[in-house]
């Protein structure tokens, strides 16, 4: 099995993507966690940005958090940046700067589970180490046709021992990074969540799922994520310059870490937020909904420009446009403030 996926990923795979012309553990890694709930085609854009500004695991090192987070904008997320950050500080502060090779040590890093310390030491230094993200799963499920719920953790630990089982066992060096990237390109490409194509899959006659016309039963999972809805109301207040009022949100959380106009659970806490003379000045726009994996957020944006002599005192700090233009933001509060700072400044009074 495993010399087929190796074989097939040589022909069949995805071999042009930027972060697999090299085996530097630091493009490896960061692509391994920028395609955590991302898709590839966005990934490809932020990977050849963030590079070109940090290219070397110490220059990440030597950024501000604020720098990382704002080259994250817009890829969501955002403890994953903050734990980049810190593995790439912990990184230069034990281990000399050099990125450890096995998943041992690698698991215990910021930011690196169990399936991204096999991707790295597999990846970039051919340890002999399983991967089990979601795309590998469902290839692995379906092979064997495993029953049993993946989300109840005896039950992945057993997935993970029928992972390791199917390991390249000859020539780790060259073997294991095309079978990781081969189990990979197949969850990705072939395999599909809904509608496999089972007659292009290399494993068709080793597939009990396959074979027997079952594939999307697989992989078996009961507990459904409930989702849920939240509305919240942004203040965007403004001064004549353009200038406007952003706090930062706390680490844990939606958001977590990064800059926001300042956040109501309600209309009248936001307006209770402002003296009585200025209350009746606010602007609402249109609400829009932002969908996050758990939850649709629905923001409610209002507007209300600082007159000159205002005395109101503002949540948050005052920033310029381009002060906030380098700042991480949600990627929904970015738009916002450029569609109103590209409006004429109305003075309100
Ligand atoms: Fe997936 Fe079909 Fe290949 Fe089985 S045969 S691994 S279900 S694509």
């Amino acid at each position: 099995m495993a010399s087929r996926v190796v074989r097939w990923q040589q022909i069949h795979g995805r071999n042009n993507l930027p972060w697999q012309a090299t085996r530097d553990p630091y493009r490896v890694w960061l692509s391994e966690i920028m395609l955590q709930q991302t898709q590839v085609a966005t990934v490809v854009v932020y990977f050849r940005r963030f590079t070109e500004r940090m290219p070397t695991l110490a220059s990440l090192a030597a950024a501000s958090e604020d720098e990382v987070l704002a080259l994250w904008s817009g890829l969501g997320y955002y403890s994953r940046a903050r734990n980049l950050h810190r593995c790439a500080i912990t990184i230069v502060e034990q281990h000399g700067g050099v990125f450890p090779g096995d998943p041992d040590t690698l698991v215990k890093l910021p930011g690196i589970g169990r399936s991204t310390a096999a991707a790295i030491s597999s990846l970039c230094f051919g340890a002999r180490a399983a991967v089990l993200d979601a795309n590998v799963r469902r290839v692995l499920t379906r092979l064997v046709a495993f029953d049993r719920d993946v989300s109840v953790s005896a039950n992945g630990r057993a997935l993970w021992d029928i992972a390791t089982g199917f390991l390249p066992q000859r020539n780790l060096a060259r073997s294991m990074p095309r079978y990781t990237q081969g189990m990979m390109d197949l969850g990705a490409t072939v395999c599909l969540a809904r509608n496999p194509l089972c007659e292009s899959c290399p494993l068709a006659d080793l597939c009990v799922a396959g074979r027997s016309g079952t594939a999307e039963s697989f992989p078996v999972k009961t507990r459904k994520l409930r989702r849920s809805t939240q509305s919240i109301w942004l203040l965007c207040a403004q001064d004549i310059g353009g200038a406007t009022w952003l706090e930062r949100r706390p680490s844990s959380g939606i958001w977590g870490g990064l800059y926001c106009l300042p956040w109501f659970d309600s209309r009248e806490a936001l307006a209770d937020a402002l003296s009585p003379p200025y209350r009746t000045r606010l602007r609402d726009l249109e609400p829009v909904k932002h969908v996050l994996t758990h939850k649709d957020l629905y923001l409610h944006p209002v507007i209300w420009t600082v007159p000159n002599a205002s005395v109101q005192k503002l949540r948050g700090t005052r920033f310029t446009v381009a002060q906030w233009t380098h700042l991480g933001l949600p990627a929904p509060v970015r738009t916002l403030l450029r569609q109103v700072c590209s409006q004429p400044n109305e003075v309100t009074g």
